[in-house]
């Protein structure tokens, strides 16, 4: 559902991704992990487009987003670019919810303004996705009066109101405490029975051992591992050995 082929993204002189090819299959769940300044945030970037790569092509869900010709990159047209962004969800860090609407609002927002659903299926919708995600009592609730673990889940929410085939996640628990982590990440769990494919950048190594598929290990803007939690946590590579390490 998501192929990247020798992606190449560079910030001036700086190579920040270097020749990163992988797939991800329906349904499947990966976990990228890696040091800070590994490159993880921006490879999300890239298939959201809020980056513009240097070179390589994605694919989402048999669309390319973007292909290299002669060396330049070529984006798809405006509308396959907005089919893209409206089968992909991303869930950031710091929430980014809007802070002058309703906590109802925030998740009725996109299926309203984006893809075109009537007010009151959206507000169906978004009561249902709040009651799974046990926030019903939060509807008419704005984003400052949440603790930071519920505004994640409102963030969560939002995120699948478009019933999106793909939800990234990036470090989506790193803004909040311990207890609020917990909370947090079992949600994402939860979220394991709708097969989504899901895309998520953490530092939360049983987190991710525990859910994936497979995990994905970057350094210094390179795939080092593309394997099965297993594989990776009993690695002999010296880079991911040393980075693993330091979690113990
Ligand atoms: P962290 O775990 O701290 O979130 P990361 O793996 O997400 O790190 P990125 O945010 O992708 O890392 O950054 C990768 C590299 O790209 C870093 O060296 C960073 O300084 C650089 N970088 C990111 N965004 C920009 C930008 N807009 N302009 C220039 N350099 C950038
Ligand atoms: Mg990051």
């Amino acid at each position: 559902i998501l192929s990247v082929k020798n992606l190449e993204k560079k910030f001036g002189d700086l190579t920040v991704l270097k020749d990163i090819s992988f797939d991800i299959n329906d349904g499947e769940i990966i976990s990228i992990i890696g040091s800070s300044g590994s490159g993880k945030s921006t490879l999300l970037r890239c298939m959201n487009q809020l980056e513009t790569i240097t070179s390589g092509t994605i694919t989402i869900d048999g669309k390319t987003l973007v292909e290299t010709k002669n060396g330049t990159p070529v984006y798809a047209g405006k509308d396959v670019l907005k089919e893209i962004l409206m089968e992909t969800g991303f869930v950031f860090q710091n929430f980014n919810l809007f802070p002058h609407y309703s906590v109802l609002r925030n998740v009725m927002e996109a299926p309203v303004c984006v893809a075109g659903v009537s007010k009151k299926q959206a507000e169906e919708k978004a009561m249902e996705l709040l009651k799974k995600l046990g926030l019903e009592t939060k509807a008419d609730a704005y984003p400052c009066e949440l603790s930071g673990g519920q505004s994640q889940r409102v963030s969560i929410a939002r995120a699948l109101a478009l019933e999106p085939k793909i939800l990234f996640f990036d470090e989506p628990t790193s803004a909040l405490d311990p207890e609020l982590t917990g909370e947090v990440l079992k949600v994402i769990k939860s979220l394991t029975d709708l097969h989504i494919t899901m895309v998520i950048v953490t530092h939360e190594m049983a987190f991710a051992k525990e859910i994936s598929d497979r995990i994905i290990f970057m350094d210094k803007g390179v795939i080092i591992e593309d394997a099965s939690p297993d594989e990776v946590f009993s690695s002999n590579n010296e880079r991911t050995r040393e980075f693993l390490g330091k979690y113990h």
